[in-house]
C-alpha cells in the first residue's frame, strides 16, 4: 500500500508537464518559483499554477558556467542552466518567475534570468527583527500582489488570499503530519521517500489533490506500522537544500546501513511548522509574519533554526547529524560553526560536508559518513 502510494508521489513530475500543458492551453496563467520565500498564497489567490522550477540536476551546469562563475552555488548554476538551454518544462510554460534577494549569488543570477523570462524579484529583508524590515517585507508582498494583477489583468481580492493561506496551511500540515511519522522507532519511511514526497509535491498543480494524497500516505503508514526497534543510526540532515538529482548524501547514508529520519533543510522540515495565522485583519500582514520566521541562513541572525534543530534532535531522537553545504554557499558555510557548536553541546556526533552536484566525491564522503556511524552506539 506505502508503495503504490509513492509511486503515485514519483509520477506528479511527469503527470503536472502535461497538466499544466492543458492548463496553459486553457488559458490559466503559471508562476515559476525557486525559493521557500515565496508567497505562494499570491499566486493562487490570483487564480494562477505556482510551480517550484528545476535546479538540483547536474546536467545544465555546463551551459550555466559559459555565463555564470564555475565558482558559484550548484543550485544557482543548475537553476539557471535549466532556464538557458530551455530544458525545465515549468520555466518553458511560465508566464512570470519570482526570485527574492536572499543570497549574493542568486540575486545576481536573476538579472541574468530576467533577459529570459519576464521576472520579478522581491527584496527579502535579511535583518528578521526590526520594524522597519517587517514593513519593507510587507510592502514587498503587495509590490507583488500589484505585479500579478497588472500581469494577468485581474483583481486579488483578500477573500482568495484567505482561501488560498487555508489551502497552504493545510498541505503544511499534511506533509508535516507525514515527517512526524518518522518520530517512531524504526522510522517508518526511509529519507530518500521524504525527499520523493517533499520534492514531487512542489510540482503538482492541484494542492487540493495533494493534500488528499499526503492524507493517503499517512493513513497507509501508519496502518503499517508494526515492526520491531532498529539498530540502526538516526540521522538528521540539515543545510543547504536537496531534491532528486541533488539526493546523494541521504543515498549514501543509507546504503551505510543509518536512516536519515529527518531533514531540517527548506526542502524538508524547515517551513513546515510555519502556519500562516488567521488572527489578523489583513491577509498581506499575516503573511508576512509567516514567511520572515524561515529560519534559513540569509538572515541574520537567524536564531530560529538552532532552536528548531535542537527540538528536531530530541523529539527525532536523533544519534547524529550531517550539515551539507554546497559549495560556495557562504551563508550556510558560515552557520555550520553555530551547527556544529550546538550538536556537541547536545553530545551527538556531527559531520560539515562541503559538495557540489557532481558524483566525484561519493568515495570521499561514503568514507567520511562511515567513520561518522561508526561513532554511534545503539
Ligand atoms: S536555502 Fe534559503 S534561499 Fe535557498 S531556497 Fe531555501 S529558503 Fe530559499
Ligand atoms: S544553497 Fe546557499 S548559495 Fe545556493 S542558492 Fe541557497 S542560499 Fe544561495
Amino acid at each position: 500500500m506505502k508503495k503504490e502510494q509513492l509511486e503515485e508521489f514519483s509520477s506528479l513530475r511527469e503527470i503536472n508537464v502535461l497538466r499544466i500543458k492543458e492548463a496553459k492551453e486553457q488559458g490559466r496563467k503559471v508562476v515559476g518559483t525557486y525559493c521557500a520565500y515565496c508567497p505562494q498564497e499570491l499566486i493562487l489567490a490570483a487564480g494562477a499554477i505556482p510551480v517550484s522550477l528545476c535546479g538540483t540536476k547536474e546536467e545544465p551546469i555546463t551551459a550555466a558556467e559559459e555565463t555564470l562563475p564555475r565558482n558559484l552555488c550548484p543550485l544557482i548554476k543548475s537553476s539557471y542552466g535549466f532556464a538557458v538551454t530551455d530544458t525545465c518544462p515549468f520555466f518553458y510554460f511560465s508566464d512570470l518567475v519570482i526570485g527574492e534577494t536572499t543570497c549574493d549569488g542568486k540575486k545576481k543570477m536573476f538579472e541574468l534570468l530576467g533577459d529570459i523570462k519576464p521576472l520579478h524579484v522581491m527584496e527579502l529583508p535579511f535583518l528578521k527583527p526590526t520594524e522597519s524590515s517587517f514593513a519593507l517585507w510587507v510592502d514587498e508582498l503587495r509590490r507583488l500582489k500589484t505585479r500579478l494583477e497588472s500581469e494577468f489583468e485581474i483583481e486579488i481580492k483578500d477573500a482568495d488570499i484567505w482561501k488560498a493561506i487555508e489551502i497552504v496551511n493545510q498541505e503544511k500540515a499534511a506533509l508535516k503530519a507525514i515527517y512526524d511519522l518518522n518520530k517512531a522507532d524504526p522510522p517508518p519511511i526511509s529519507g530518500i521517500e521524504l525527499l520523493t514526497v517533499s520534492h514531487s509535491i512542489a510540482f503538482d498543480s492541484d494542492k487540493e489533490e495533494v493534500i488528499q494524497m499526503l492524507k493517503k500516505l499517512t493513513g497507509a503508514v501508519t496502518a503499517n506500522n508494526n515492526q520491531a526497534k532498529a539498530s540502526k543510526p538516526r540521522v538528521l540532515l540539515t543545510g543547504c537544500p536537496v531534491g532528486i538529482g541533488t539526493e546523494k548524501v541521504i543515498r549514501l547514508t543509507e546504503e551505510l546501513n543509518a536512516d536519515v529520519v529527518a531533514m531540517e533543510n527548506c526542502s524538508g522540515y524547515k517551513t513546515l511548522e510555519l502556519m500562516t495565522s488567521k488572527e489578523y485583519d489583513d491577509p498581506i500582514v499575516a503573511l508576512a509574519h509567516k514567511y520572515l520566521k524561515i529560519p534559513c541562513s540569509c538572515m541574520s541572525p537567524n536564531p530560529y533554526r538552532l532552536e528548531l534543530l535542537e527540538r528536531m534532535i530530541e523529539e527525532f531522537s536523533v544519534d547524529v547529524v550531517i550539515d551539507l553545504t554546497w559549495q560556495a554557499c557562504h551563508t550556510y558555510n558560515i552557520e555550520a560553526y553555530q551547527v556544529q557548536h550546538l550538536v556537541k553541546k547536545k553530545g551527538i556526533p556531527h559531520l560539515h560536508l562541503e559538495s557540489d552536484y557532481s558524483s566525484s566525491d561519493l568515495g570521499s564522503l561514503s568514507v567520511r559518513i562511515q567513520a561518522l556511524l561508526e561513532m554511534v552506539e545503539r
